[in-house]
């Protein structure tokens, strides 16, 4: 493809993408393919000559979008937003552009110190301390996802507990991590990666009412281990769960890490980046006390789109010694004189991509004050919703709700537990297929809850308001269908 032909495809390609984005809203939001339908509707085998651009697009509309669950469309409420905004997505494509590999400084200066100033720029809008800054003991780095964070965070901390040895000699003895039943699994991933196995992860009690990491248990927890001469490395603290935004007590657990010598990581990946609003920036005591890594993903609710998640330890030492490796042909006078930072050190693969742009382009694109207005946008009709929810005898929202996320519950009275829960899952999956709004569930003791994730990039009051009045409808026409209701 000559740069001319690029240039015409290109167009093409975002006069799609624009068109979709504006005719978003006339779909269904979640794709109503059944398994394999799209799998059978594409060749089995590769094309033996090339075809025009154009074939390809035709092919994406026809074949591809109806098995397309549209996590940009305005009604969108499952998980958690995943946001492609405007600058995000052209950021990335002059990324795909430049097509640089920056495993190292060397490999393109530029890829390697934008990304420094831009994690420099995020922990300055969060406040985050200045251990955190690339120009103290630490530093921040962008990551493929919070999966990959905690993991390297794992790794560095494993580092630091088994004195610089586990690198070398591998894991030769019994270590821990301690997360509580809230905690994301990528950290029992990470456990089983970094050779703690399942085993080696402690589940800490939580509070019932809040879902809090209880740090009398914790201590409780490290006292039996040590009497078992067991090795603790790291405590996860969560600052909004997946589940329900629980947030964990991250000072008093970070003194008990203080007290032990525990490497405290706080995965704040939802919640962390609304730290950017003063008013919500008490998401982060703690953080600065205790904490010697931390990581949120400007690709949830920041408005970057996938991937894009930012790690910052407070000292990059342990980091460096668990994952730097000098094969003779990655040395450069660069790397020898020490005055570079390379980034391939900070991650599990080599290379990297050229990622900083869209954040970069995000940020400047909004300003701080931009992507504050998004954020708050995002916690009001969440709020919002949740006062609709509660003046509703109908249902039972959960509490606490300080963000942008609702759970709650439709009552089904006379109904024993196991049946309300059912009706309330096929009250989601009516919802669901309807094509209307997309929502996901959690449990909690046990019982299910309906969670409503607000922050779309498109999402606006009239899309939260719809998706209510269509809950109350669907939840009274069920009601009414259910035995005993006729
Ligand atoms: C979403 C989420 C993760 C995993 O995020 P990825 O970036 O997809 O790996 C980890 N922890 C928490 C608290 C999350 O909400």
């Amino acid at each position: 493809m000559s740069p001319e032909e690029f240039r015409r495809h290109g167009k093409q390609v975002v006069d799609w993408i624009a068109d979709y984005l504006a005719g978003l809203e006339s779909q269904p939001v979640m794709s109503q393919v059944k398994p394999g339908e799209i799998r059978r509707a594409l060749p089995p085998e590769p094309p033996e000559h090339g075809e025009p651009f154009e074939a390809v697009l035709t092919d994406l509309g026809r074949i591809l979008l109806p098995g397309i669950t549209h996590w940009q469309h305005p009604s969108f409420f499952a998980y958690f937003p995943s946001n492609a905004s405007g600058p995000a997505v052209l950021g990335d494509l002059i990324s795909s552009g430049l097509g640089v590999q920056g495993m190292l400084w060397v490999t393109s200066p530029a890829c390697t110190e934008l990304e420094t100033v831009v994690v420099d720029w995020l922990a300055g809008l969060l406040d985050l301390p200045a251990r955190f800054r690339t120009d103290a003991a630490g530093g921040g780095v962008i990551q493929d996802s919070a999966s990959s964070a905690c993991l390297i965070a794992l790794l560095a901390a494993l580092h630091r507990a088994g004195g610089g040895q586990v690198a070398a000699e591998g894991v030769t003895r019994r270590y821990t991590m301690y997360v509580s039943s809230q905690t994301h699994s990528s950290l029992e991933k990470a456990a089983r990666i970094a050779g703690l196995g399942t085993a080696g992860v402690r589940v800490v009690d939580v509070d019932p009412d809040t879902l809090a990491m209880d740090p009398g248990h914790l201590r409780a927890l490290l006292d039996e281990d040590a009497a078992a001469g067991v090795v603790p490395v790291m405590v996860c603290a969560t600052v909004g769960t997946t589940s329900t935004t629980a947030v964990d007590p991250v000072a008093a657990l970070g003194a008990v890490c203080r007290e032990r010598g525990i490497w405290l990581h706080v995965d704040a990946a939802y919640a962390g980046v609304a730290a950017i609003c003063p008013e919500l920036r008490w998401l982060n005591d703690g953080v600065a006390e205790y904490a010697d890594s931390y990581s949120t993903n400007p690709h949830k609710w920041l408005l970057t789109n996938f991937d894009c998640t930012v790690l910052w330890v407070g000292e990059r030492a342990p980091l460096l010694g668990a994952l730097s490796i000098q094969p003779e042909f990655l040395r450069n006078a660069a790397t020898s004189t020490g005055s570079v930072v390379d980034y391939r050190d900070w991650q599990v693969p080599l290379g990297r991509r050229f990622r900083a742009l869209k954040l970069w382009s995000v940020i400047r694109w909004y300003g701080a004050e931009g992507l504050r207005a998004h954020i708050r946008d995002g916690v009001r009709l969440a709020q919002d919703l949740a006062s609709w929810i509660s003046a509703d005898p109908g249902f039972e929202v959960w509490e606490p709700h300080p963000l942008g996320l609702v759970c709650f519950r439709p009552l089904w009275p006379g109904l024993p537990a196991a049946e309300a829960d059912h009706a309330t899952m096929r009250l989601m999956e009516l919802l669901n297929a309807s094509g209307s709004m997309y929502m996901t569930h959690t449990k909690v003791a046990g019982r299910v809850l309906l969670r409503m994730a607000i922050g779309g990039v498109a999402t606006q009051r009239r899309h939260v308001e719809q998706a209510w009045e269509h809950i109350r409808w669907e939840h009274a026409a069920l009601s009414a269908s259910l035995p005993g209701h006729s």
